[in-house]
């Protein structure tokens, strides 16, 4: 199959993928969901943007170089077909409104729902693109196996997911509280960030089945937003309460050490463990685009190591980033 062949393939297939799995996520709800942003686009997601674009980071698992970056309207970027008309209304209605009341836990919940589902939804188009192209003419000429690998991994991260999902809402329809929501105030940075992420590391899920014979029985999903509010830049964190042992200590870092550590944490976020954010064009124009390589090999080497809590000591958001970049490509090439 000839490049071109393989990225109209590509592309088709993902079209086809988003219309197959069209359905309101709002449970026992059949209606067509509307398209709509992860976060809202009036008052957060116009906050990063030049001339109505931004910056979005992208994942195109079949590219020779998987991890690219790509300019697009503030209209269509960040947005995923969720909720028929009448649920995005009534239950975002709450948030919505110009001042959001961010020590209401309800509030907090509904940041929660939309960025599940953008998981879950990204999870659900892969598995049904991966079956289209083993479906296609092409099939005989696709490494199958690779492609069984990925369904069966986007299935377990679906399924780990589904737990929150039935805990959130249990919350909002018994008015129960089975999460921990933490918000702090930042300076403003030009970021939107939207994610449910694994705690444990793929070594750590790799160990724990070698030594039990079995899965990880759960999987702890931190719950992280960051967005332009108001002038300054809010971060909303939340965890299962089921999760607590593990995931207090690591969360309460967030909140409890120095603005300049926390960038440092969010840049590491960027890189190893949330796949789902946004830039604007100054930020990617000034930091990422000269580093974009090495950026790329950092991501790179997680992989390789298994380890997304891997922690550089860079901050994407100061001025010596470009510098810390050169000693991390340094360190990286060390180590190979
Ligand atoms: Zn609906």
């Amino acid at each position: 199959m000839k490049d071109h062949e393989f990225a109209k393939l590509y592309h088709d297939t993902w079209n086809k993928a988003k219309q197959n799995i069209k359905k309101c996520y709002f449970p026992g709800c059949n209606e067509q969901p509307i398209n709509s942003h992860i976060l809202q686009k009036n008052g957060i997601l116009n906050q990063i943007a030049t001339n109505n674009h931004i910056w979005e980071y992208k994942i195109n698992q079949f590219k020779k170089e998987p991890f690219y970056f790509d300019k697009t309207g503030i209209n269509e970027i960040y947005s995923f077909d969720c909720f028929c008309k009448e649920h995005d209304d009534k239950l975002f209605e709450k948030i919505e409104k110009k001042q959001i009341n961010f020590n209401d836990y309800e509030s907090c919940l509904l940041f929660t729902l939309r960025t599940i589902y953008n998981e879950i939804w990204r999870k659900e188009i892969n598995i049904e693109q991966y079956k289209l192209m083993m479906k296609s003419k092409y099939s005989s000429e696709i490494n199958l196996e690779f492609l069984l690998g990925r369904i069966q991994q986007e299935l377990l991260g679906i399924d780990d997911l589904r737990n929150n999902e039935e805990d959130i809402w249990e919350d909002y329809n018994n008015k129960t509280q089975n999460f921990v929501f933490q918000v702090r105030e930042l300076n403003k940075i030009d970021i939107c960030l939207s994610a449910f992420y694994n705690y444990e590391t793929t070594l750590e899920m790799y160990n724990y089945k070698k030594l039990n014979g079995k899965d990880m029985p759960r999987i702890s999903e931190v719950f992280i937003n960051i967005f332009p509010y108001n002038n300054k830049t809010l971060l909303l964190m939340g965890y299962n309460k089921k999760d607590e042992k593990k995931l207090k200590p690591y969360v309460n870092t967030f909140f409890k050490e120095s603005e300049n550590k926390v960038q440092k944490k969010i840049t590491n976020l960027l890189m190893f463990a949330c796949e789902t954010w946004v830039i604007s064009e100054k930020l990617y124009k000034d930091k990422i685009e000269k580093i974009k390589d090495i950026f790329i090999a950092c991501i790179n080497h997680a992989i390789i190591i298994n380890n997304e809590r891997e922690f550089f000591n860079v901050n994407l958001f100061k001025d010596n980033y470009f510098n810390e970049m050169q000693k991390i490509k340094r360190h990286l090439v060390s180590i190979k």
